[in-house]
């Protein structure tokens, strides 16, 4: 059985203080599940406060982005190193307001998994289709090309440390999420092209996320379908109460999938 993994990620929100409030109520409400991987992604400023509250704790924590050199003249840019030093152990690489704002491409969003992995950071690979491209019925080429792309010339053995994220653009912030049986056919579609790329054993184990308006509503139907192994939480990951829920619910609905009930 694939261990659940519940990710927040809080994208441009949060000072430092009000990142503690809401690890702190994170802590107490769901400081006592060890069923599942608990990620929080905060934004770059948070992330010592945040590893100093978590520490000996059971949620980890990972950044929203990073660049692909060790260091350098690259003003701005963040390394795996510094992300490692800081206590960082998961990267979430090529979200999609990264790929429209910021010009991530297929190849930079490669470039990250591979110093990511190479620095032994868990990379969350977030791929997706927009709207128009589901519309004209191109899901699986975009989505696709996105997952080949992301994971080309890795070894089979590197590809198993990755996690995946099968976010739709058309869900992200919108409040229309992929109903389940759509989300599963797509993180189906995925598994098999991981079994191409990397054989059965290794796809076997590698967890799909899926994210794009996940809410406390709609969590136990996201993670009662088979190939869904997570989920990555935006807007709703940023309140204790909500993100805690949608963690001891989805947890509950992946372990109750898993014993077949
Ligand atoms: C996200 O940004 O990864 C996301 C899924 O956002 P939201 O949950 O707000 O749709």
């Amino acid at each position: 059985m694939r261990r659940a993994l519940m990710a927040g990620n809080w994208k441009m929100n949060k000072t430092i203080p009000e990142a503690i409030a809401l690890l702190s109520g994170l802590k107490e409400r769901i400081g006592d599940i060890r069923s599942a991987d608990i990620v929080v992604c905060p934004p770059f400023t948070a992330l010592s406060s945040a590893a100093s509250i978590l520490k000996g704790s059971n949620i980890e924590l990972g950044a929203q982005d990073v660049f692909w050199k060790e260091k350098g003249a690259y003003t701005g840019e963040i390394s795996v190193p510094m992300l490692i030093d800081v206590g960082c152990r998961y990267c979430l690489i090529g979200h999609s307001e990264r790929r429209t704002y910021f010009g991530e491409t297929d190849e930079t969003v490669n470039m990250k998994v591979k110093a990511v992995l190479k620095g032994g950071l868990t990379p969350i690979m977030c791929v997706g289709e927009t709207l128009e491209e589901r519309r004209n019925g191109k899901t699986f080429e975009v989505v696709g090309r996105q997952v080949r792309g992301g994971l080309l010339d890795l070894a089979p053995e590197e590809i198993g440390r990755v996690v995946i994220a099968y976010e739709p653009v058309w869900a992200i912030g919108t409040g229309i999420n992929a109903e389940p049986q759509q989300a599963n056919e797509v993180h189906a579609f995925i598994a098999g092209l991981l079994e191409d790329l990397a054989g059965k054993g290794i796809s076997d184990s590698v967890r799909i996320l899926y994210g794009g308006s996940v809410t406390p509503d709609n969590v136990i139907s996201l993670m009662s379908e088979p190939r869904i192994d997570g989920v990555l939480v935006g807007g709703a990951s940023l309140d204790a109460d909500s993100f805690s829920s949608i963690v001891r619910d989805g947890v509950s609905a992946h372990l109750s999938k898993n014993r077949g009930g």
